[in-house]
């Protein structure tokens, strides 16, 4: 009975110390990112994605960043998409680079460190055309980088930003629709809440910024989008994830001092592996870490 009793002591002793260290964590705040854009599909699933943001019942006048492909011809690199570009970035939003080639979306160890800088500065120069202010933020092709690339990208003066969590709709298939993509979502929000709780996110202005990565190249999301931010509230309480009150980035500013605490630690929530970790490392087919960057 001693023994039962004194267990159960220090359980509450403990399970209230923890309780009360949950307690004082600063909330998450999501910062949404999108690449591959902007997109010039007929459904024109950028301007969808815009619209969503500013309003919506979930917060309106979400902020997010988009990582284009600034010189493409179906993207950046044509009339429709530099005005796209230019009405991203008057309605508040931050452009970061994800391709600066007129070849497109090719992972960046695949180009020549000549062609790789060479397309930095390009990429640069077309997104700053249309959005005035130095260019920040890269996010690789792929997500796939290395020392080289990373290097590249210092030279330039820019910073990578991967993602913690990703609602999985970088592949466009004919058939796009993830069925699955709730019980996704709750079991990225899970491993973000014990990275909370372990004390591994950074704190930026009271909150611990949270990356999720969403494409607005992507039909279904430009389609779902409010549903997605309900979605990243709704399952955050299910996991017990507090959120800020405003749940979501509001200013270009802020968001980019997240942006930029969470390139300088260059640590992501991952779940069996890093996001960007390449296919055939995750298979164990080529030697890698799919681990690296991962908290
Ligand atoms: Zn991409």
């Amino acid at each position: 009975m001693f023994v039962i009793a004194r267990s159960l002591f220090s359980c509450l002793l403990l399970c209230s110390a923890a309780g009360a260290m949950a307690q004082s964590l600063p909330p998450v705040r999501f910062l949404l990112t999108f690449d591959d854009g902007p997109s010039l599909w007929t459904e024109s699933p950028t301007v969808k994605i815009l619209q969503q943001l500013a309003h919506n019942p979930v917060m309106p006048g979400v902020k997010a960043l988009f990582f284009v492909q600034a010189v493409h011809k179906d993207h950046g690199g044509s009339d429709a998409g530099r005005s796209l570009m230019q009405d991203t970035c008057l309605q508040g939003h931050v452009l970061g680079l994800h391709s600066g080639s007129p070849r497109g979306h090719i992972p960046h160890p695949r180009f020549s460190a000549a062609e790789l800088a060479e397309s930095l500065l390009v990429g640069d120069a077309a997104i700053e055309a249309q959005c005035p202010g130095a260019v920040q933020f890269v996010r690789p092709p792929d997500w796939i980088y290395n020392d080289a690339t990373l290097a590249a990208y210092k030279a330039a003066h820019i910073e990578m930003v991967q993602a913690d969590i990703s609602v999985n709709d970088g592949k466009i298939y004919g058939w796009n629709i993830s069925l699955r993509r709730r019980s996704h979502l709750h079991n990225g929000l899970e491993k973000v809440a014990q990275a909370r709780l372990a004390g591994q996110l950074p704190e930026v202005d009271g909150v611990l910024p949270v990356i999720v990565a969403l494409h607005d190249t992507n039909r279904y999301t430009a389609e779902h989008m409010t549903e997605y931010l309900h979605m990243l509230v709704e399952e955050s309480a299910a996991v017990d994830l507090p959120v800020a009150s405003g749940p979501f980035y509001a200013d270009a500013p802020s968001l980019s001092r997240a942006a930029h605490v969470r390139a300088q630690k260059q640590l992501y929530v991952c779940a069996g592996a890093a996001l960007s970790t390449p296919i055939a490392v995750r298979f164990g087919l080529v030697a890698g870490d799919p681990k690296k960057d991962c908290f």
